[in-house]
């Protein structure tokens, strides 16, 4: 198939894992003889919000997935957010051995160098700044690397999906995505208004993530995303990645994993295959009271069934080759069986988003 390519995305150029090179070159000659042994295949989710526990940290393991980018807030406050760091510092504390914390992409070598997965913090929703720009530095010290401006409401700082007008990023929303880029907080649209979404692209200095979404060209979720949405963020740099969570996807949890796949190949083929990775959205072993506070939070008293309906609240369940972070490979084999090639293929499955850590992670230069 014929995939629009960046030439920088070429494999040649693509991050070499800086410990293990030397070794794998001692080790074999066929390693000079052939440069593809030395191309690193990460496998990086660009969104999970588990039960977190040791079962879980351990199917990351037995997934080889090597970063995992976790949401620690949706409506806490400051002082909540705090707690969450808490808890995962704990978490790390206790299972050295299977998790640590992500701070840059090159933790990302450290984790797969020593059998590990590194984790990366990130918000669905401002609500941990309150209403003060300097919480934005705070909270990128403290390592979140990701900040959705907006969660399916309106926010002080954009507009999110569920809204019926979208004003655009607003003026604090303005001075926000500046102080985000300074410091290297990226900017996530996922649960944003369509003209939000494009604004933010546009004005944001650096790229600006999607972390989690799929096409609506695709599956016409509201949460899913717009060609012209999509085209405003990768055309400025940015990259999407791709939802695994039912209600994101075309029949839902009767999603074959070749719709899924054919999916992806059509948005490379418009967009460019170095603009996407994998967001699964993978909401493992969380009881129904969750979702209720991802939705209603503190917002309002009736209940909001979001993606959901009366008659199905709750988490829907994932399809039969998307359940646990064990089925990577599965979505590896399903990517091949499209057309893609080994470097397309690991470039959809961690190195985009590999590359995008990389260089959005640390302050403006
Ligand atoms: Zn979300």
């Amino acid at each position: 198939m014929a995939v629009e390519r960046d030439r920088s995305t070429d494999t040649e150029l693509w991050p070499i894992h800086r410990e293990l090179v030397p070794v794998m070159e001692r080790k074999t000659s066929r390693a000079r003889r052939n440069q593809r042994t030395l191309l690193i295949v990460y496998r990086i989710d660009c969104l999970q919000f588990a039960n977190w526990s040791e079962s879980i940290f351990r199917e990351m393991r037995a997934g080889d997935v090597d970063a995992v980018h976790v949401t620690i807030a949706y409506h806490e406050t400051f002082r909540e957010t705090v707690a969450e760091f808490s808890k995962w510092n704990r978490w790390f504390e206790q299972f050295p051995d299977l998790i640590m914390l992500g701070r840059t992409a090159a933790d990302i070598d450290t984790a797969k160098a020593t059998g590990r997965t590194a984790i990366f913090f990130g918000f669905q929703n401002p609500s941990p700044i309150e209403a003060d720009i300097d919480l934005v530095e705070i909270l990128h010290t403290l390592g979140a690397r990701f900040m959705q401006l907006s969660y399916n409401n309106q926010s002080l700082l954009a507009t999110g999906c569920y809204e019926e007008n979208d004003p655009g990023i607003t003026r604090m929303g303005k001075e926000v995505i500046k102080e985000m880029n300074r410091v290297g907080l990226v900017v996530d649209m996922s649960h944003s208004a369509d003209r939000s979404t494009i604004e933010a692209a546009e004005l944001s200095e650096r790229p600006i993530a999607i972390t989690h979404a799929n096409p609506h060209s695709w599956h016409p979720a509201l949460r899913n995303k717009r060609d012209d949405v999509i085209k405003a963020v990768t055309e400025n740099g940015g990259i999407m990645g791709f939802s695994l969570y039912p209600h994101h996807l075309k029949d839902k949890t009767e999603c074959t994993l070749e719709s899924f796949c054919q999916m992806v190949a059509d948005a490379a083929e418009t967009f460019g295959v170095q603009h996407f990775g994998l967001g699964s959205d993978l909401c493992q072993d969380q009881p129904d009271s969750i979702v209720e506070w991802m939705r209603v939070g503190r917002w309002t008293k009736a209940i909001d069934y979001g993606e959901g309906s009366a008659a199905a609240p709750g988490f829907p369940p994932q399809p039969h080759w998307f359940e646990t972070n064990k089925d990577f490979g599965n979505i590896e084999v399903g990517l091949r069986d499209v057309g893609f090639d080994d470097a397309d293929v690991a470039s959809l499955m961690g190195g985009n988003w590999y590359r995008f850590f990389d260089e959005n992670f640390g302050p403006a230069l």
